[in-house]
């Protein structure tokens, strides 16, 4: 028989704002555990939660983003459940009116042809805290420092039917809250999680199957992976006459199976009810007006952009327009040095090489955003040869020094007045009498040894332009 995989995507993103949703508390990755936590987002009774702006203005933005309707009249409600990171007993949600409803992301499908991916909501909560087991002591600790830190949640339709269209999907989502500055969706770190919502049916059945649901993914390569595991053991089940389970599996990607974590929980499990210390929030309209008018320029429009307007292949184009981190600083280092088709070869050249060396991606990259548009000013204006500019940059990308310091510091400078190159120059035309002759007799071999011989007794500080230019005068006298 064959068989059609069915799946939908929950994605939680961290949003990238300064503080909690709740509480004026830091939302800063990291930190000593239990450092960034106040009475408020640590639960304790009689406190009161007070809505940050900004998660609202951030919703909509990733609404608008996502082609959703705005609901104008918001309100929050509480999940109940317990869990020891979660000090509340309860995460404050949106279940009955989510922020932006009815939206569609387009991608590629499986035949090759455009397609949408349904938005069924994308409501607004509280993250939870972490568990850390320790194993040397046999015990599991608690850290809040994530508590109260905002999400949004995404819930598409069951519209996807591949791996394929799953990543492409997640690509696209995240390029769009990358570029709206919603979240910089570090995986690594958490900012970016899915659960899977998956079932196969017979192709051609307008039924679901049942489904199961693989929670908190946070690796595309192990998304793709455990969709094929998946659907592959709840084909088997079918074969063999069984029947799949609604539950909760948990992937392990180290092993590639899944297993059953717990029987799936649905809404009316979490005894959901409104929020009681929260006021409703009245979006007005001309609050979605101004959310969309200031929406950053999203991937598409920049790409079309950099291709028409500053002139870039658009291989060179889509290369950097995958990935913010390359956007920024090739924005920033374009805006320096004013030339952005140099920007983009040293970016796609030099940056990507050190890169790969270094087994790391652009959103790693952590110096200063200003060194390589100094760099590249200085190579253009003659100060340092190409040469110098590249192992300056090296040192920028392993140290983060300032550029135009190190280059000061180390007498990496070129010299190109007259006054310092001609008695230079004069002097090699004193020791080369016979290739000074033939230059004479017409042959244009000896300026070139001339320009080498030159170079060396300048040690390659100087533009070999400007020696060539002086050299020809003397000799051309
Ligand atoms: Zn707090």
């Amino acid at each position: 028989m064959n068989y059609e995989i069915v799946i939908g995507l929950e994605v939680h993103t961290e949003l990238s704002t300064k503080r909690k949703i709740f509480c004026n508390c830091t939302t800063q990755f990291g930190g000593e555990p239990n450092t960034h936590v106040c009475e408020i987002c640590s639960g304790m009774p009689g406190t009161l939660p007070v809505l940050n702006k900004k998660v609202v203005e951030y919703a909509i933005r990733t609404g608008i983003a996502t082609n959703c309707d705005i609901t104008t009249n918001n309100k929050f409600d509480r999940k109940n459940y317990f869990y020891p990171d979660l000090p509340k007993a309860y995460q404050i949600s949106q279940l009955y009116f989510p922020i932006c409803r009815n939206g569609h992301i387009d991608i590629i499908g499986k035949d090759g042809e455009e397609k949408q991916v349904r938005i069924h909501e994308i409501h607004m909560e509280e993250d939870a805290g972490k568990l850390i087991h320790d194993d040397w002591e046999d015990c599991t600790l608690v850290d809040y420092n994530r508590c109260g830190v905002p999400l949004l949640e995404i819930v598409s339709e069951p519209d996807m039917r591949s791996a394929e269209e799953v990543i492409d999907y997640l690509t696209k989502l995240r390029s769009i809250l990358q570029y709206t500055g919603v979240s910089d969706c570090k995986m690594q770190e958490g900012s970016l999680r899915a659960d899977v919502n998956l079932s196969v049916r017979e192709m051609g059945s307008k039924e679901f199957g049942t489904r199961t649901e693989m929670k908190n993914m946070n690796s595309f390569k192990a998304i793709a992976r455990a969709i094929e595991y998946e659907a592959q053991r709840q084909i088997d089940i079918i074969e063999e006459g069984g029947k799949v389970v609604q539950e909760t599996r948990r992937w392990d990607d180290a092993n590639g199976e899944s297993y059953a974590m717990r029987s799936k929980e649905d809404a009316q499990d979490y005894k959901y009810f409104p929020e009681p210390d929260l006021p409703p929030i009245i979006i007005g309209k001309e609050w979605i007006e101004s959310v969309k008018n200031n929406l950053p320029e999203l991937k598409d429009a920049k790409k079309k952009r950099y291709i028409e307007q500053l002139g870039l292949p658009e291989y060179d184009t889509g290369l950097i327009t995958d990935s913010i981190h390359l956007v920024r600083l090739f924005e920033k280092t374009s805006e320096i040095c004013k030339k952005p088709k140099i920007a983009a070869n040293w970016i796609l050249g030099e940056l990507l090489m050190r890169l790969n060396e270094s087994g790391k991606t652009p959103e790693d990259i952590d110096f200063d955003d200003s060194s390589l548009g100094k760099i590249i000013v200085m190579v253009e204006e003659g100060k340092i040869s190409r040469d110098t500019g590249k192992k300056v940059f090296k040192k920028v990308f392993e140290e983060n020094v300032d550029p135009e310091k190190y280059v000061a510091e180390n007498n990496l400078g070129l010299v190109s007045d007259t006054a310092t190159l001609k008695p230079v120059i004069e002097d090699v035309i004193a020791q080369n009498e016979k290739s000074v002759n033939e230059y004479k007799g017409g042959k244009q071999q000896a300026l070139q040894y001339l320009i080498g011989q030159c170079m060396r007794a300048l040690r390659g500080k100087a533009p070999a332009q400007e020696v060539q230019k002086i050299l020809k005068e003397l000799l051309d006298k």
